[in-house]
């Protein structure tokens, strides 16, 4: 599964910034995911459930945000609109998916004991 490999390296980053910060539990996990990533959140959530026993993560709230797909001009980074996202109309090189890929961090609450 896919979203196996992707919940694991979300928890090792979390592991990671809660050891950073002497935290005790991570309170709230919040992620970003692109509607264009192919990740879909149920999956994501259910493999969480599954990947964080025995983490700091256990009793974590997960809190997931889908946010739009954001395409770009390799060659002059202009952004593109939804019509457009094949070729850059400036310059003609090819676009590419700027964000919305994958998962985001986007913030962590956690308990400082
Ligand atoms: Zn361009």
């Amino acid at each position: 599964m896919h979203e196996m490999s992707i919940v694991q390296a979300l928890l090792d980053r979390v592991e990671a910034e809660a050891e950073a910060h002497a935290a005790s539990a991570v309170v709230v996990v919040r992620v970003a995911i692109g509607t264009q990533s192919g990740v879909e959140p149920d999956l994501v959530r259910s493999a969480f459930d599954l990947a964080r026993a025995g983490t700091r993560c256990a009793e974590a709230e997960l809190v997931i945000r889908s946010v739009e797909a954001v395409w770009a001009c390799v060659a002059c980074a202009r952004p593109l609109a939804a019509g457009e996202r094949l070729r850059c109309p400036r310059c003609g090189a090819p676009a590419r998916l700027a964000s919305g890929d994958e998962i985001l961090l986007e913030r962590l609450e956690l308990e400082v004991a």
